[in-house]
C-alpha cells in the first residue's frame, strides 16, 4: 500500500522532497499545510493535490477528518517542530518530523509523548539511515571489518548567506550552526560508532558577533566518550564551505566519507578500498522506507524514532551547556 501523506511548511527543503517523492513507488503527495495561498495553489497543482486537502495553520486541525491523508511530513523552522507535531498527533495523523527534531530534550520527549497518547507514529527526517554506502560501513563495522572501532571525527559545516533567514534567529533555529549541520556530526557518530556517547566537553569560536548573535552559534568543535572507551572529535560550522566528512578508525582498518551527508552521491571508502553503490536519490529512499516502517510496521537497520531524536537532543543540551561552563558534562538521558 501507498503511504499518503501531507507536506507542512513549504520551503526549500519541502520542494526537495517533493520532487524526489515522484521516484518514490510507495509515498505519495495528497495534503498540503501552508500560511501562504499562493503556495498551496502553486505546489496543489504541481503535485496533483485535491482542492479538500488543503490547509493552512488556523484550520489543520480539520485534517483529522481527510481520510485521504495518512501522515504528515513537517519542514518548518527547527522551534516550530514541537508544537506542529503536537497539533498534528492530535489531529491522529502520524508525523514525520525533519531534523533537529525539535530546540532541546524537553521538546523532544513532549513530542514523543503526544504521539504516544494519540496513538500515531513519530518518525524523524534522518534521510543518512537509508543511504547505501553508510548502511554498508556501518554493516562492516558490525561484522568487526574495522576491529575495535576507538575514534570517529565528523566535520559538519557550510558558510550561510543570507543573514536575515531564521537559522539565524534563535527563537526560530533554537542555536546556529549545531542546530542544523552539526547535529550530523552527533548522529553519524552515534551510528557510525553504534554507541551513545556518556560525556562531552565543547568550545565556542566566533569570528562574527553581527551575523551570528546571541545563542546562535557560528562555530564549535565538540568531543564525545563512549561507554567503550571510544571518543570523537568534532566540528560545527556556518563559516567555512564543504565541509562534510566522517572518519571511523580501528584496531583493523577504517572508513572514510567525503562527503558524507549531503545530498549526495555519497563516496565512502575503507582500509579495503573504494564502497560502489549506485547514487539513490535520498528523499525517495526514504520515504519508500518510511512508508513500510509507518504502514508495515518494518525495522529499520539504524532507527529513525522519536526516541534517536530525543538522545541526539540531549547531546545538544550537553553541548550547549558543556560550552557555557567550560566543563565535561555527563550525559543522562533523562530528563
Ligand atoms: P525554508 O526556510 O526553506 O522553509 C521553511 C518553511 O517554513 C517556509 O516555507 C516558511 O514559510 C515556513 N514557515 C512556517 N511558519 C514559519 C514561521 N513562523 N517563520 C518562518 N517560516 C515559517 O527552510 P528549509 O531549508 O526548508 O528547512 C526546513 C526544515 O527542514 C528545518 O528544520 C531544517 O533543519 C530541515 N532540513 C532538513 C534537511 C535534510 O537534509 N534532512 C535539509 C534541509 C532542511
Amino acid at each position: 500500500s501507498i503511504l499518503r501523506f501531507a507536506q507542512m511548511g513549504l520551503g526549500s527543503y519541502a520542494e526537495r522532497v517533493g520532487n524526489a517523492v515522484k521516484e518514490s513507488t510507495r509515498a505519495k503527495i495528497t495534503g498540503l499545510i501552508s500560511g501562504s495561498p499562493e503556495k498551496l495553489s502553486k505546489f496543489a497543482s504541481k503535485y496533483g493535490v485535491e482542492s479538500d486537502s488543503l490547509y493552512n495553520y488556523s484550520n489543520v486541525a480539520s485534517i483529522k477528518n481527510n481520510a485521504s491523508i495518512d501522515a504528515v511530513y513537517i519542514t518548518t523552522p527547527n522551534a516550530l517542530h514541537c508544537p506542529n507535531t503536537i497539533q498534528i498527533a492530535e489531529a491522529g495523523k502520524h508525523v514525520i518530523c525533519e531534523k533537529p527534531m525539535a530546540i532541546n530534550a524537553k521538546e523532544a520527549q513532549k513530542m514523543i509523548d503526544a504521539c504516544q497518547q494519540n496513538g500515531v507514529k513519530l518518525l524523524i527526517g534522518y534521510r543518512m539511515h537509508f543511504e547505501p554506502i553508510t548502511l554498508e560501513i556501518v554493516r562492516m563495522r558490525q561484522r568487526g571489518e574495522f576491529g575495535k572501532t576507538l575514534f570517529f571525527q565528523g566535520l559538519s559545516g557550510f558558510i550561510i548567506g543570507d543573514p536575515s533567514q531564521w537559522r539565524l534567529k534563535k527563537e526560530l533555529a533554537g542555536g546556529g550552526a549545531m542546530m542544523d549541520i552539526g547535529v550530523y556530526s552527533i548522529n553519524g557518530a552515534r551510528y557510525m560508532l553504534g554507541e551513545d556517547p556518556i560525556w562531552v566537553t565543547a568550545q565556542e569560536t566566533k569570528t562574527n558577533f553581527e551575523k551570528f548573535k546571541d545563542g546562535v552559534d557560528e562555530t564549535i568543535t565538540f568531543q564525545m566518550g563512549f561507554p567503550s572507551g571510544a571518543t570523537a572529535s568534532c566540528l560545527s560550522t556556518y563559516s567555512l564551505n564543504y565541509l562534510d566528512k566522517f572518519y571511523l578508525t580501528g584496531t583493523k582498518g577504517f572508513a572514510e566519507m567525503q562527503p558524507s551527508t549531503g545530498y549526495g552521491p555519497i563516496k565512502g571508502r575503507t582500509h579495503l578500498g573504494e564502497i560502489q553503490k549506485q547514487h539513490i536519490t535520498h528523499q525517495a529512499r526514504q520515504m519508500d522506507e518510511m512508508a513500510a516502517i509507518i504502514l508495515d510496521n518494518k525495522v529499520p537497520e539504524i532507527p529513525v524514532d522519536g526516541q534517536e531524536g530525543l538522545k541526539d537532543m540531549f547531546i545538544v543540551d550537553a553541548i550547549f551547556k558543556a560550552v557555557k561552563t567550560g566543563k565535561k558534562i555527563n550525559i543522562q538521558y533523562e530528563l
